[in-house]
């Protein structure tokens, strides 16, 4: 019998990819305007139709690409961000893995329009499936325009399992804000079926947060600022007389990074103590900075968990951070910061 292996073409590789990286509209929303993010863009600027279903739009004015790199960029592990093995212990990027676009093209018809600030003519790209359908030099603003059409438009079984257009827009608005979250000096916004859901002026910390989540939140936050030699906290958490009875507005972010991490979220909950009504959560959006070489975030493809090599040390530091907190701002009578 002859052999039977066989390498499978890229655009299989990349759909089978895809179906990690891409689960819904919202993933390649993340994807997008993170990409924005690194890219260096002052303004981002999203556009869905029909809760990302029909269309997902990004538009931002950061650095662009060549007309080479316009084509790299849809090849997968193809990325700018990191060269050797040695650079996965430093990444300051929100992208390192050089998958998303390869992913997203493989599984949408994908129209790219980008053009360097240096450059006079821009690129545009045509690619539906991982096939490219044209390539052609076009006139574009500086920056990068990519839109993404009939997600999954090649894979009836996942489009089918798409949810109703409010639980996929629920997801989408959640990445949304994820990343505005973390960049309050950049320009955001965000347009659904011609309406404007989202306009995020540049501003603090304190100013996007009000913004996203309204003129209550002025009376509601405490700050919070830590500095040790592992890591330093910084951010705000919500009085514990506004906590709610739903888990959901609790933001940790990690080098800019938004993650889900029970046991830091454990950390900052009990913190409050008796301060807390009972089965109720704090508000919070905490930013904790530490050296790339004491974290691994290649986990998982969506990059939404971490892992810590001093993962205790770190628990207490928040705790008493939030403790310490809690205490200025005269709300607990009695803190305990040896705990
Ligand atoms: P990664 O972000 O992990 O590098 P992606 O597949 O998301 O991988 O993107 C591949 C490459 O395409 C990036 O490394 C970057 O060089 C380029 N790129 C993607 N989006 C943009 C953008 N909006 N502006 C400029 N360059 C971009
Ligand atoms: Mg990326």
């Amino acid at each position: 019998m002859s052999d039977i292996i066989k390498l499978l073409p890229d655009s299989v590789a990349n759909q089978i990819a895809a179906g990690e990286v891409v689960q819904r509209p919202a993933s390649a929303v993340k994807e997008l305007i993170e990409n924005a993010v690194d890219a260096g863009a002052s303004s981002i600027k999203l556009i869905v139709k029909d809760a990302g279903k029909a269309l997902i739009q990004v538009i931002d004015d950061g650095c662009g690409m060549s007309v080479t790199d316009s084509r790299m960029s849809f090849e997968r592990h193809a990325t700018s961000k990191i060269r050797k093995a040695e650079d996965l212990f430093a990444i300051r990027t929100m992208g390192f893995r050089g998958e998303a676009l390869a992913s997203i093209a493989a599984v949408a018809q994908v129209e790219l329009k980008t053009r360097r600030h240096e450059d006079e003519v821009g690129t545009q790209i045509i690619i539906e499936g991982s096939e490219i359908k044209s390539q052609e030099a076009c006139s574009s603003s500086a920056g990068t325009s990519f839109s993404a059409k009939n997600l999954f438009f090649n894979i009836p079984a996942r489009r089918n399992f798409l949810k109703s257009n409010p639980v996929e827009m629920r997801h989408i608005i959640d990445e949304f804000q994820r990343v505005a979250l973390a960049n309050p000096s950049l320009f955001f916004s965000l347009h659904h079926d011609g309406q404007e859901v989202f306009h995020l002026p540049k501003g603090t910390l304190k100013q996007r947060i009000i913004h996203i989540f309204g003129n209550s939140y002025n009376e509601r936050l405490v700050p919070i600022e830590e500095h040790t030699d592992i890591i330093s906290i910084k951010g705000f958490i919500g009085k514990p007389e506004y906590s709610k009875k739903t888990r959901g507005d609790q933001f940790f972010f990690v080098n800019n990074r938004f993650i889900k991490d029970a046991y830091l979220n454990h950390a900052v909950t009990t913190a409050y103590d008796e301060l807390l009504p009972a089965d109720s959560f704090p508000f919070y959006v905490l930013f904790i900075n530490i050296d790339p070489v004491h974290i691994d975030i290649n986990v998982h493809p969506t990059k939404t968990e971490i892992k810590f090599d001093n993962e205790k040390v770190i628990y207490a530091i928040i705790r008493s951070a939030v403790k310490r907190s809690l205490g200025q701002y005269n709300i607990s009578p009695a803190i305990d910061f040896d705990a």
